[in-house]
């Protein structure tokens, strides 16, 4: 059926980069064969998922949406991806994405953009747009994304989809295509809290293959958000509204739901708190210095040698021409332009300044969190300060998308977990809005009880 439906509609989403029909076919016969034995399968298992492109996978290509992996077949499948396929569930397709994961509509993608299902004149988010709009789309109940500054989170809240950011290190990135280290987490997106919650339990866990996953025994998220659906779960929930989060800008139909929200979670029994975190203002400034220095030196790797296209320029040439004629013509713009940032922010004489500085500034974030969760349990935000824009709308103008990002990059750079649920239509443009919860490290299930309650 999630076949049919994806022949159907994806000439006009584009969610989808590669499906697998056939492969997927098979898995699902062999699925019902093996409970047709008797044999004891999980929750999810025939269940089909849809990967992002970052995640690598052997039964497709893995491109991270660039062109300097066109057509890259990897020999592993990421640890996400095998522990699902594990689990039974059927991965049927890979999902566009803006190029390694930099940006937040998807225009990114050196394979065309992915239009949202709600209106097809607008963007999904990004840079998980695919996953977001397949899901939105009914092309897929599941789907894997990663979120390095909002990437899962923000298309889920642009397409009316649930999708969270899990603490830092609890999903294995062995398999996911880097952009920045100290940021990027891998995770689960769905059309509701519980499904969402399931996948996050069959892809957490520890991984010797990722120094940074966390030996942590993790407490089921699906039981969690279905306490939070059996009721009377926010009793005494202190639930936190940080000024700074809301921005000058954020949209008149985005707030009043939100406001909505507040009050939802209030006649639950939650006590609404207002916290103050000062250096949240400065949260995207560090984190496009954090991001394009890290990122810089992860796409080193494409060298021409190693991995993907191989461009030799005409005559032929020395290893620095063809490894340049390779980048120059395998990277697109934004790429280009966050190498250009990152590189110069990371060389001798200008560290301290630019990449040092930064990081203090991440630390403050961290405090601003660590003070906020002494005085309550989750915080919460709209997940993004508009609803979808249109295509081509924010042109060339990259600081548009990026000041967009505001209300989620505060969570990757303390390593917090998000959730962002959908929170009913903004009136004014018939668009979807989100509600963002966020907790203190290894709180993940925290998010799930209290999303699933307000659903
Ligand atoms: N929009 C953000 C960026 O462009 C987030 C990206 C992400 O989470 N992968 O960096």
């Amino acid at each position: 059926a999630h076949l049919d439906r994806i022949a159907e509609v994806d000439a006009s989403i584009g969610a989808f980069l590669a499906t697998n029909a056939e492969a997927s076919v098979a898995a699902a016969r062999d699925i019902d064969s093996r409970r047709a034995a008797g044999e004891e399968l999980g929750e999810l298992a025939g269940v089909p998922l849809a990967v992002k492109d970052v995640l690598v996978t052997t039964d497709m290509p893995s491109t991270s949406g660039s062109r300097i992996l066109e057509g890259y077949m990897s020999p592993f499948d990421a640890t996400p991806v095998a522990k699902a396929r594990a689990a039974g569930l059927i991965s049927i397709g890979k999902t566009n994405m803006d190029e390694f994961a930099m940006g937040s509509s998807t225009e990114n993608s050196a394979y065309g953009p992915t239009n949202n299902p709600w209106q097809l004149d607008r963007v999904p988010g990004g840079s998980g747009g695919g996953s977001a709009a397949a899901v939105g789309a009914f092309e897929a109940p599941l789907a894997l994304g990663s979120d390095t500054g909002g990437s899962i989170r923000q298309p889920a809240a642009l397409t009316g989809t649930v999708g969270a950011k899990p603490t830092y290190g609890g999903v294995s990135r062995y398999g996911a295509i880097a952009l920045a280290s100290s940021l990027d987490q891998v995770g689960p997106c769905a059309r509701t809290v519980l499904d969402t919650a399931l996948l996050h339990d069959v892809i957490a866990g520890h991984d010797h293959h990722d120094s940074t996953s966390l030996d942590f025994a993790w407490p089921s998220m699906a039981a969690a958000a279905r306490e939070g659906t059996a009721g009377d779960s926010l009793r005494g929930l202190r639930v936190g509204v940080v000024k700074q989060l809301m921005l000058d800008g954020v949209q008149p139909g985005v707030k009043a739901r939100f406001e909505e929200a507040l009050a939802l979670l209030a006649a639950q029994g939650a006590e609404i708190v207002e916290i103050d975190a000062p250096h949240f203002e400065y949260a995207v400034a560090a984190y496009y210095l954090i991001l394009p220095a890290e990122a810089s030196s992860n796409l080193a790797k494409y060298d021409s040698v190693r991995f993907g296209m191989r461009v030799t320029p005409q005559g032929g040439g020395t290893v620095e021409n063809v490894m340049s004629a390779t980048r120059a013509a395998g990277f697109g713009a934004e790429v280009k332009r966050r190498i250009i940032l990152g590189t110069y922010a990371l060389s001798a004489g200008y560290y301290d300044a630019y990449y040092g500085s930064a990081q203090k500034v991440r630390t403050l974030i961290q405090r601003d969190f660590a003070s906020a969760f002494e005085q309550v349990d989750v915080i919460a935000s709209p997940t993004t300060p508009t609803t979808a824009w249109k295509l081509g709308e924010h042109g060339a103008d990259p600081m548009q998308d990026y000041l967009n990002d505001a209300t989620t990059i505060p969570a990757n750079l303390a390593g917090i977990p998000g959730l962002s649920l959908p929170m009913g239509i903004a009136p004014e443009d018939g668009l979807p809005v989100g509600l963002q919860l966020m907790a203190p490290a290894f709180e993940d299930a925290r998010l799930y009880r209290a999303g699933a309650a307000i659903e």
